[in-house]
């Protein structure tokens, strides 16, 4: 069986005209093979749930929260079998327990376990267009989940991993994935193809079209991930392996990102005793809080200053859990701050150049803009700076490594 995965994001299913545009590509691929269909919430709905439910507390329930957040997605399934049924294309919906996304109990932001594809296979089977609500999965013991902000390309990857899909496109409302966010650099070039391990840096370090853990599981199973424009024919980037991603002459850097959805936490005065640095980011870990970029720095008088950032979005709770053990391990005071942004270059190229860090370090500094934090891996570097500057210093990485 030839099977098709794809994912329609919140804008490409906002309104009926647009489920009927995706539903007359759905009828399209349908020439190809059997096609199944992952959608997300209609735009604006998963964020006005989540306003509804703050004017009732601040701190719901996260079983609620997730009952609340994966009516977002029943809606836009239950729009699209009405659509496609009134094209006459037969086709079976399944929320994500029925699906089989099997998830973990981290209510909110869950990882899929496994996916017991069977039903949707069966749907597929008959001929029919399984239409799977993304985003949500259950538990063993029947809780209702919800896998993370942007996680319907997860669940379409998941999927498309669970029924050796031949490929996995993922419709949305850009034209691909950029050398940098196009609304930024006028210049931004469209990547016709990148690597699974660019992507998934890429993607961590916050571009937003693609959910990061929907790049990981496809570079673990191979999946074919295919980046489309859903209001175009646009063709898209392709993400692939390594050995598939073929490098422009002389490219060490495919792109770079801006991330100002991380805050930064700055203890001081940590005594600088083994030990304490784990006493400090146990309850962090405890608490599922992804810590980013850490910096300790020199020991002087005993004390080091201990600086590290975390997602907005769990500031709040981050900042109360280091107080706690910023005192029991008598440091000093604790700060906050969310006016930084974190910049990211990112290219399989770094691992055979040295001197990237060098020409981003050196681009920046020429512009006057200071450098807080800094973080690399294999082929990425980041850098928090001054959030005000974000824009400039996009800009400016993007002429010093040519990317237009
Ligand atoms: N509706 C969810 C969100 O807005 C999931 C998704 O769109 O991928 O985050
Ligand atoms: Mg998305």
């Amino acid at each position: 069986m030839n099977i098709i995965v794809q994912k329609y994001g919140g804008t490409s299913v906002a309104n009926l005209e647009k489920i009927r545009t995706a539903a007359v590509r759905i009828k399209e691929s349908l020439k190809e093979g059997c096609v199944a269909v992952v959608l997300s919430a209609m735009a604006g709905d998963t964020d006005g749930l989540l306003k509804l439910a703050s004017e009732i507390t601040r701190t719901p329930d996260p079983r609620d929260l997730d009952l609340l957040l994966a009516t977002g997605e029943q809606i836009s399934v239950a729009m699209m079998s009405m659509t496609l049924k009134e094209m006459g294309i037969a086709c079976e919906t399944f929320l994500g327990f029925q699906a089989g996304v099997m998830t973990d109990e981290n209510h909110g932001r869950a990882k899929i376990k496994r996916l017991d594809e069977k039903k949707v296979r069966a749907a597929l089977e008959k001929g029919c267009v399984a239409v799977v609500a993304g985003f949500q999965g259950t538990t063993e013991s029947g809780e209702i989940t919800t896998i993370g902000r942007g996680g319907s390309d997860t669940t379409a990857v998941a999927l498309a991993a669970a029924l050796s899909a031949k490929r996995c496109e993922i419709y949305t409302d850009v034209e691909g994935i950029f050398t940098a966010d196009p609304a930024i650099c006028k210049n931004a070039r469209l990547l016709e193809k990148i690597s699974y391990e660019e992507m998934s840096e890429l993607a961590d370090a916050g571009a937003k079209v693609l959910h990061d853990r929907s790049v990981e599981i496809a570079a673990k199973n191979g999946v074919l991930l295919a980046v489309k424009p859903a209001h175009s024919q646009g063709i898209g980037t392709l993400v692939v392996p390594e050995k598939d991603a073929v490098m422009m002459e002389g490219s060490f850097v495919s792109g770079l990102t801006c991330n100002t959805g991380e805050a930064r936490i700055c203890i001081r005065k940590v005594p600088d005793k083994v030990g304490v640095t784990a006493k400090i980011f146990a309850p962090i870990a405890r608490a599922g809080i992804d810590v980013d970029l850490i910096i300790q720095n020199v020991s002087e008088d005993g004390f080091v200053e201990l600086a590290f950032t975390v997602p907005k979005e769990d500031l709040r709770k981050a900042l109360a859990l280091t107080e706690a053990a910023a005192r029991e391990v008598n440091a000093g005071k604790v700060r906050a701050e969310g006016d930084i942004a974190k910049i990211s270059v990112v290219g399989l190229g770094m691992r055979s150049h040295a001197g990237i860090a060098h020409r981003m370090f050196a681009a920046l500094a020429r512009e006057d803009i200071s450098i807080q934090m800094i973080g690399t891996s294999e082929i990425k570097v980041s850098i928090v700076i001054e959030e005000r500057r974000a824009v400039d210093a996009i800009k400016i990485l993007h002429d010093e490594f040519s990317l237009a």
